[in-house]
């Protein structure tokens, strides 16, 4: 018997269909013997829905967000309709579900009055997608006879202030986890979780950003001390690129903790890039399957690093990013212009995606997401203020418009060649190279183009990496 954690994502608990594939899946490994904690998303499309309606109430538009809200309970009837009885559980779902869109309609009313949103409130509003997709899979599990609960993780998952992108507190989380939620396994019950929200030691709702559920479910794994993670999504496992840039892409049956890593935080949106953090000192076998297909067996991630005979395993991109360029002829040799940029970026809130340097020293450019950029090179200028007037350094440039292209294999180390063909492989294809960064692990190599040729770049090194035509060293 083991205990497995399970984590379904927004396709996953999106459609009465998809539910009823997720509950069955849960069932088989209870009747398997295996403790199961379920971890769940938001129904599919309801988080967009809820920051949409923040929005909504910021503007006064009340007509609106009543409307979005209207359409998020819909979407939650029509699977009590479809999958639950009527009967006590049913009224009782019905009761709780009628809550909290109570709670979420009142929220946005309070904003609605104020006529703004900070980024904690928005937290509390968006928080409701997985309470109310929580309450509504347990009932559905308990319908099949399943001794499920659902728990907020508010209760487990603590976090520090920074709404939006909270960072858990490992030591009272694990401690919480341990000693309040591992007892309710081993008494045998199914416990239903909330992916994407924690709350601070006041109790006070945060999230950890977008396609957080991920990471929340690796969090339960790690201190529940789980067997194994299973993510199911809605594509076989983690592919050789992106799906829906091309079709030719390719499941991955193993791919390492340090790859996976790699490819989400450089845009395979299939993890949050955080995901492996929690498990991999742990050893935990992490495993991505499709509920759609659940026979397939999936991409299994883990410590060991396993190249394949395909030196580039797999192509990711990021788009809508931006580079900033920072040059002048007096910044040869001059220390410290770099670490104090990087402070003023990180002062202005964005973090940096690659950093790259020409060996003339005479610049450097870096890159963030577009919406930061602007407030980025305000703070470098404000920083750089006495270099810039000495002519020291030039300008602090901005170019928009931009993506970055990783292609990821743990086989690329110690393999001079690669990043020369791959450079050779997009010259070839006309795509044109702004910069160039190895990532530190070694296995992964970024490029910056233009967002215009993302495309075309993603497609010709994905080429290259399902033909396998990287040479081998001798
Ligand atoms: P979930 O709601 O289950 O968390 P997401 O939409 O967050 O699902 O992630 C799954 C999606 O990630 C897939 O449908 C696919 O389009 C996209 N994706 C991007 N890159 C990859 C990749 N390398 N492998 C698999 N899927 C990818
Ligand atoms: N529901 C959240 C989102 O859409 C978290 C998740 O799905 O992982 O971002
Ligand atoms: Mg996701």
């Amino acid at each position: 018997m083991h205990n497995i954690t399970m984590k379904f994502g927004g396709t996953s608990v999106g459609t009465s269909e998809a539910i009823d594939n997720a509950v069955s899946i849960v069932q088989q490994s209870l009747n398997a013997g295996h403790r199961v904690a379920v971890v769940v998303s938001a129904m599919s499309g309801v988080t967009d829905m809820l920051l949409k309606s923040v929005r909504a109430a910021v503007a006064g538009d009340k007509w609106g967000y009543l409307t979005l809200s209207d359409e998020i309970r819909q979407k939650h009837l029509d699977v009590v309709h479809d999958l639950i009885a009527p009967g006590e559980r049913r009224e009782a779902l019905l009761t709780a579900l009628g809550q909290l869109l109570q709670q979420h309609a009142d929220l946005c009313e309070a904003i609605n009055i104020l006529g703004e949103a900070t980024p904690r409130i928005s937290d509390a509003v968006v928080s409701f997608g997985e309470r109310l997709s929580a309450r509504l899979v347990a009932a559905v599990l308990q319908e099949r006879g399943v001794n499920a609960q659902a728990y907020d993780a508010t209760q487990f998952i603590i976090t520090g202030s920074n709404f939006q992108s909270a960072e858990p507190i490992t030591d009272i989380t694990e401690k919480r986890i341990q000693e309040q939620l591992k007892p309710l396994l081993a008494q045998g019950v199914t416990p239903v979780l909330t992916g994407f929200i924690g709350a601070t030691i006041d109790g006070v709702v945060t999230t950890l950003g977008r396609g957080g559920s991920d990471f929340s479910a690796a969090i339960f794994a790690a201190y529940l001390d789980s067997a194994e993670l299973i993510i199911w999504t809605d594509v076989d496992g983690v592919m050789t690129t992106d799906p829906r840039l091309d079709k030719r892409a390719r499941v991955l049956p193993y791919v390492s903790y340090t790859e996976v890593g790699e490819l989400a935080f450089y845009g395979a949106k299939v993890l949050h890039p955080k995901t492996v953090q929690p498990i991999i000192n742990k050893n935990i076998p992490l495993r991505v399957c499709n509920t759609f297909n659940p026979s397939h067996p999936g991409t299994l991630i883990g410590a060991e690093s396993r190249p394949n005979d395909h030196i580039i395993k797999a192509v990711t991109a990021i788009r809508s990013v931006s580079m900033l360029t920072v040059s002048g002829k007096g910044m040869l040799g001059v220390p410290g212009l770099a670490g104090r940029t990087f402070l003023a970026t990180a002062r202005a809130g964005a973090s940096i995606l690659m950093i790259s340097q020409s060996s003339s020293e005479q610049s450097f450019c870096y890159t963030v997401t577009d919406d930061k950029a602007l407030a980025v090179k305000a703070a470098v200028e404000d920083e750089l203020v006495a270099e810039i007037n000495r002519q020291d350094v030039d300008s602090v440039e901005v170019s928009r418009d931009i993506a970055i292209v990783t292609v990821v294999g743990a086989g690329m180390r110690h393999r001079p060649g690669v990043a020369g063909r791959v450079f050779t492989t997009l010259g070839d294809s006309g795509v044109n190279v702004l910069a160039i960064a190895q990532g530190s692990s070694e296995c992964s190599i970024s490029f910056v183009v233009a967002e215009p040729d993302l495309e075309q770049a993603v497609r010709c090194l994905h080429d290259l990496a399902l033909k396998n035509s990287v040479p081998q060293p001798a």
